[in-house]
């Protein structure tokens, strides 16, 4: 045997694969006991009271396999309809106890090859043999009732006289054994509060359907056999039964088809009442796990244009566990968003160990994975994955269930996603028209008050202080001339409008200019480095000028007066760069990524200072039409470093 005795598998119980390592050490015991119980007994019971009819063995053993096999009806979760049992019934009649319970044996043992075969169950050949053991249990307990109604040759004889009477106790015996057997499985397994749950009620029944199903036709044949042998009878019967389950696996499948499609219609119902994302997150795990069960939930979203998918892990109760992202393309999840198709995933038990961003960590690895990816048109947004700890987690129209709910799921996400951004650029625009309109009321508010100075001193003859006034005034419209200029020049950059023309330009004089025109302006000690041989960049002018004089503005504006600005111009074999230094403010390292933003300003300590926080979002955007850049280093209290870099081949 393959497996480790840390590995036992797992076994089925109620439906739900249970590892049998997480199983209570009771309800191990119970199945041991038990089913060494029936195998012992077995062989014990065979010695002294040997089957015979072996020529009706092989017949209904082969109707048995096949009714197991094939007509078995899952009806619910644990709960399953089977019409096998006849021939068991019919069996007991022909030879006896010891050959029914034999024959409960080798059924049950090829039905678990097949079973292993098709579905790839994981109970481990050990368990399996002891749930065999059960049954035959179950058989032999079933035949001593019965010999206690009748007589003691029931166990190992064909019953020619009372055979109704006989089956019909074996029968009701046999059921009432089997179900107290399972009783004592589910409540070691899990106590009282399984077998109170929903399921074990619907176990019981379905089980009571189908002895009740099994038990008239199993007499019917008895009878009919006086007239036209036990093959043909069986045979007969059987196609009969075969019709009765096919019909019933047909409407279990459209029931279930009908429940899925509830599901998703509430789903979509539900995700559409909400713009919020989290709680539409929350109603896709809540509402998901009804439909395909999981032991663990993401959903993983990918921006546009960024490079990693952003994936979040849910509880069953819609809340969110954790975060976490993942480069794109990694992992199922990453093939399922840019392929845009539907992962099925089996994990072998022996296989590789999956290289897959989505498990939650931990030891246990989850076997059945499914991906499902969120498109939006032909834009895949993300994906929704399920994960099982069980192998065959998932039947395909779950798969297609998840596939739908990621459909919906998409058209919601994106929806709260637009509805976010709207809100967003709507607070922006409101922040926008109370910046501008009190940037301009501001100087505007100067334009005419000095104005009317200007008025009253003429009318007095007093000439230079007119014109004192006047350069006041002509320097606030200059400053609403700026704020007009920046805001055009912005919002062009937005549209993809804003245009530069390259030509050979020498950064000395620009900078040379721009320092003459601050000379004497302010308090501030300047000083200019500039290096020897600098060579012309390939740029535009009076634009490259406009990146230096904000970079010297702000460091006017955010430095005390008298400290030194420094400007300094140097190259190297691939740049020419242009810094200036102050020591003023300095901005915190949290912010810095942020003040190339538009819009964006430092709100605490320059807050006093007038701006609109678009000279950084201009000049960056300036640098990098030539191809170069603008860095900044920064420390809170001691000064900023901002250097613009451009490269020295044209491009
Ligand atoms: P504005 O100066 O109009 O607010 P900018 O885009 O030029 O807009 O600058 C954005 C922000 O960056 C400023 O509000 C300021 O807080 C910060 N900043 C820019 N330059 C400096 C500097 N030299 N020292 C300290 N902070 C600065």
């Amino acid at each position: 045997m393959a497996e480790s005795v840390t590995d036992l598998g797992e076994t089925t119980l109620l439906g739900r694969r249970v590892p049998i390592s997480e199983m209570p050490r009771s309800a191990v015991l119970s199945r041991w006991i038990i089913g060494l119980g029936g195998l012992m007994l077995l062989p014990a019971i065979i010695l002294f009271h040997p089957p015979i009819t072996l020529r009706h063995f092989l017949v209904f053993a082969t109707f048995m396999v096949l009714a197991e096999v094939l007509l078995t009806v899952r009806v619910g979760p644990g709960s399953f309809y089977s019409v096998s049992q006849t021939f068991l019934f019919v069996y007991f009649v022909l030879g006896g106890g010891v050959a029914a319970a034999t024959m409960e044996a080798v059924v049950h043992f090829i039905s678990w090859v097949v079973q292993r075969f098709r579905r790839g169950a994981n109970q481990t050949p050990l368990f399996a043999l002891f749930d065999i053991g059960h049954k035959v249990l179950g058989a032999l307990l079933a035949a001593f009732i019965t010999a206690i109604f009748y007589s003691n040759r029931v166990l190992a004889h064909p019953i020619p006289q009372h055979p109704v009477g006989a089956l019909t106790v074996f029968a009701i015996a046999y059921f009432a054994v089997t179900v107290s057997l399972k009783s004592i499985a589910v409540w070691t397994r899990a106590g009282f509060s399984e077998m109170r749950s929903q399921l074990w009620p619907k176990t019981v029944l379905w089980d009571a359907i189908s002895t009740a199903t099994c038990l008239p036709f199993a007499i019917v044949i008895t009878l009919l056999a006086g007239a036209i042998l036990y093959g043909p009878a069986a045979a007969v019967i059987g196609i009969f039964l075969a019709g009765v389950s096919l019909i019933l696996r047909l409407n279990v499948n459209l029931r279930q088809g009908n429940d899925e499609l509830k599901a998703v219609n509430r789903i979509g119902t539900l995700i559409n009442a909400t713009l919020d994302l989290s709680q539409l997150f929350s109603i896709i795990a809540i509402e998901s796990s009804k439909v395909v069960p999981w032991d663990a939930f993401f959903i993983a979203l990918a921006e546009k244009e960024s490079p990693a998918i952003q994936i979040i892990f849910m509880t069953k109760g819609g809340s969110e566990i954790t975060q976490r992202t993942i480069p794109r393309g990694a992992g199922l999840t990453g093939r399922a968003i840019s392929t845009g198709e539907l992962i099925v995933y089996e994990q072998q038990e022996s296989g590789v160990a999956l290289d897959d961003e989505g498990t939650l960590g931990g030891k246990r690895r989850p076997r059945s994975i499914v991906v499902a990816p969120m498109k939006f048109g032909d834009k895949v947004i993300g994906a929704i994955s399920v994960q099982s700890f069980q192998s065959n987690a998932y039947r395909p129209s779950q798969s297609g269930v998840l596939q739908t709910i990621a459909a919906q799921a998409a058209i919601a996400i994106r929806n709260a996603q637009l509805f976010a951004s709207e809100e967003r650029a709507r607070v922006e625009r409101d922040e926008f028209f109370s910046l501008v309109t009190h940037e301009i009321k501001n100087p505007l508010t100067s334009v005419q008050g000095y104005a009317d100075i200007v008025e009253m001193e003429l009318a007095g003859g007093n000439i230079s202080e007119a014109q004192q006034a006047v350069q006041v005034v002509k320097a606030e419209a200059r400053k609403i001339l700026r704020l007009m200029e920046d805001l055009l020049d912005s919002s062009k950059m937005q549209a993809g409008k804003f245009t530069i023309r390259k030509e050979p330009t020498d950064l000395s004089t620009v900078v040379s200019t721009m320092a003459r025109k601050y000379d004497g302006r302010t308090d501030h000690t300047f000083t200019l480095k500039i290096a020897d041989d600098l060579p012309t960049v390939y740029g535009d002018e009076t634009r490259l000028g406009q990146v230096v004089e904000n970079l010297v503005s702000n460091a006017v504006k955010y430095s005390p007066e008298k400290t030194p600005i420094q400007i300094t111009l140097w190259f190297d074999a691939s740049a020419v760069y242009c810094s200036v230094a102050d020591k003023g403010l300095g901005v915190s390292p949290e912010k810095l990524p942020l003040i190339f933003e538009r819009f964006y300003r430092v709100e605490e300590g320059g807050a006093e200072v007038k701006g609109t926080g678009l000279g950084l979002f201009i000049s960056r955007q300036i640098a990098r039409m030539h191809g170069g850049e603008i860095r900044v280093k920064s420390r809170v209290g001691e000064g900023s470093v901002f250097t613009l870099e451009l490269p020295r081949k044209a491009n």
